[in-house]
């Protein structure tokens, strides 16, 4: 998942940056808010971290901006102004959320995390082509080489995720967090069978595997080139 930050606090922003790249996400940050407007506009993000106050454009602004253009790119907007009425302002110019600083990291992660199951919600209807594995999260359909698979909910909402971030390694307490709600626990071995799972299913009698392990890391979902 690919996120834009901006934040003109160099130590916010590496605070922030540093952590979300330990949770596997990539991270561009722009300084200002005209550079984060430009990229925002250029580059395809999955969701928008954006801080109230800015040089350049304000925040404010830069949100109505990106939601001119993209209408359904979530936004988290960032302030150390607490008060309603800067909630509200955040939230009429487009925001989709909103935390006060200061914040524990935990809780940016779990708005970033709301952000992108949401958005997972809302656009369901896009179909997802890695190879020939095609998965249609509308009508939660997965195809491989135009041939329907069945799988179980669970088996199809890992599935979504996996190639919904395709040649993105995500760890396994990612994903139990994401499919599965809960905190993963390293005793469990859950993740794993329902790989397996899915393996069985998925790549199984295909030459190309596209469920791959990355050790110590977790899982990816990608065409081997
Ligand atoms: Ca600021």
């Amino acid at each position: 998942m690919n996120i834009l930050l901006v934040e003109d606090e160099p130590k916010v922003a590496d605070f922030i940056r540093k952590g979300l790249k330990e949770q596997l996400y990539n991270v561009e940050v722009a300084y200002d808010g005209l550079f984060g407007e430009k990229l925002a506009l250029e580059n395809e993000y999955d969701l928008v971290i954006l801080d109230l106050i800015l040089p350049g454009i304000s925040g404010l602004e830069l949100c109505r901006q990106i939601r001119r253009y993209k209408a359904d790119l979530p936004i988290l907007m960032l302030t150390a102004l607490g008060s309603t009425k800067d909630k509200v302002t955040g939230l009429e110019a487009g925001a989709d959320d909103y935390l006060v600083k200061p914040f524990h990291f935990e809780e940016l992660l779990a708005r970033v995390k709301a952000l992108s199951r949401r958005r997972l919600l809302v656009f369901p209807s896009i179909v997802h082509k890695v190879a020939d594995l095609e998965v249609d999260g509308y009508k939660r359909i997965a195809r491989r080489s135009g041939k329907e698979i069945s799988l179980t909910a669970k088996e199809f909402s890992l599935l979504e995720l996996l190639i919904v971030n395709k040649n993105r390694v995500l760890s396994r307490t990612y994903i139990a967090e994401t499919v599965w709600g809960i905190n993963y626990d390293r005793g469990t071995n859950l993740i794993d069978v329902y790989i397996n799972y899915l393996r069985a299913k998925i790549d199984k009698g295909f030459s190309h595997s596209l469920i791959h392990t990355v050790i110590g890391m977790g899982y990816v979902l990608k065409e081997e080139t």
